[in-house]
């Protein structure tokens, strides 16, 4: 075992403060990074202020995780010292369900391992996350970051990155289609610029007047603000694909009116409480809801490659540790342009 340190919530409602623990010694399959940056995904403060009702204390959150590989293990073959490497969401599942087979392990039929918050299936405890200055991951759960990208714009991708790209490779979204992304934070922001990339003509729906110039930069070829009764009813029955990545309770039901026949409306954005779904909406025109969770561990590796080709990161606002709860704030009353991001230098050495 070796030291650690991190910053932690001890419970919901208070802040986060620096937390001394011990990470695990490099094993047989292991990769220790050095942790350079990490994003901050609404999903943390959810989960520091027990949201969900599922937290474990103490709590380190941090699923956007880039770093250097600082030691592997004797059976390591995919990477080697000093490589920039990458961590999201999942850092182990069980690999021989259904699900792990196909490269799905957030669907993992016994239920995958979180960054953070995650039970390990060796018996050594609760996973603590990336607001801290290292962490040991499997092999199988370290993603390979393309060096011509900014390492700190590209944290955000483990997860904003992967969670917006899955669904709209899943639902096939590209030319010839009208595609709406609703909320500019870390998620939508991606959504736009991943649509946009796949040829999709993209419109943003935003509550924020202070965002619209900013939506038709990052891709979007129209922005609509949700709150304008006008404007939403413009653009009734006329998209083919939404993606709702609002953090918050609002009404779904004004966005699947939006959609023409056989439409899909997919949820990423995890409110705490249940949404209430309009069943008329639903079978006036055929359409469909549908929810969808990070992605898996090849297709992770996929859209990084696929932003190393393409030029793409994250719009980021690099944060000192410290800085944690101003940031947390911020992202609640929706001014986040577009990713905060931990400069991990600005972790206290001891604590
Ligand atoms: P974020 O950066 O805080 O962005 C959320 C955006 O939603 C805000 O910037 C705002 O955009 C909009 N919004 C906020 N409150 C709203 C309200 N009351 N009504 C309408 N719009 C509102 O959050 P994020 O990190 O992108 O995460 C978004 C959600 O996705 C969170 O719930 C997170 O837990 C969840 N998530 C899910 C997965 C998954 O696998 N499914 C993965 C990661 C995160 P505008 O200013 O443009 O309106
Ligand atoms: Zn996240
Ligand atoms: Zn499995």
């Amino acid at each position: 075992m070796f030291s650690c340190t991190g910053y932690a919530a001890m419970a919901a409602d208070v802040s986060l403060k620096p937390f001394a623990f011990e990470r695990r010694d490099t094993g047989p399959e292991d990769v220790r990074i050095e942790i350079l940056y990490c994003g901050v995904c609404h999903s943390d403060l959810h989960q520091a202020r027990n949201e969900w009702q599922n937290t474990i204390y103490p709590c380190i959150p941090g699923h956007e995780i880039v770093g250097r590989v600082a030691e592997v293990g004797a059976s390591v073959t995919r990477f080697r010292k000093g490589e920039l490497v990458g961590v999201g969401c999942l850092v182990d599942s069980c690999r021989e369900c259904a699900s792990c087979k196909k490269g799905l392990e957030q669907y993992c039929e016994v239920g995958f391992v979180g960054t953070y918050n995650g039970e390990d299936r060796q018996g050594r405890g609760i996973t603590f996350g990336g607001y801290s200055r290292a962490i040991v991951v499997d092999q199988g759960f370290v993603l390979k970051i393309p060096e011509t990208l900014d390492p700190a714009a590209a944290a955000p991708l483990l997860c904003a990155g992967i969670t917006t790209w899955s669904p709209l490779r899943h639902w096939k979204v590209g030319p010839g289609q009208r595609v709406g992304i609703v909320g500019l934070g870390g998620l939508g922001h991606m959504g736009v610029k991943f649509a946009k990339a796949l040829g999709a003509e993209v419109v943003l729906f935003t509550t924020s007047q202070s965002k619209v110039a900013d939506g038709i930069r990052l891709g979007a070829h129209e922005v609509v603000l949700s709150k304008d009764p006008a404007a939403m009813a413009k653009e009734r029955g006329r998209f083919d694909f939404i993606l709702d990545a609002v953090a918050a309770d609002h009404d779904i039901n004004a966005y699947l009116d939006l959609l023409k026949l056989d439409g899909t409306l997919v949820q990423v954005g995890a409110p705490e409480t249940p949404l209430p779904v309009s069943v008329f909406s639903l079978l006036m025109k055929r359409r469909n809801f549908a929810g969808s969770l990070i992605g898996g561990i090849p297709e992770t590796q996929e859209m990084l490659d696929f932003c190393g080709e393409h030029g793409i990161t994250s719009d980021i606002e690099m944060i000192r540790m410290e800085e944690i709860e101003v940031a947390y704030e911020r992202m609640l009353r929706s001014d986040v342009k577009y990713r905060f991001v931990i400069d991990m230098a600005s972790m206290p050495a001891g604590a």
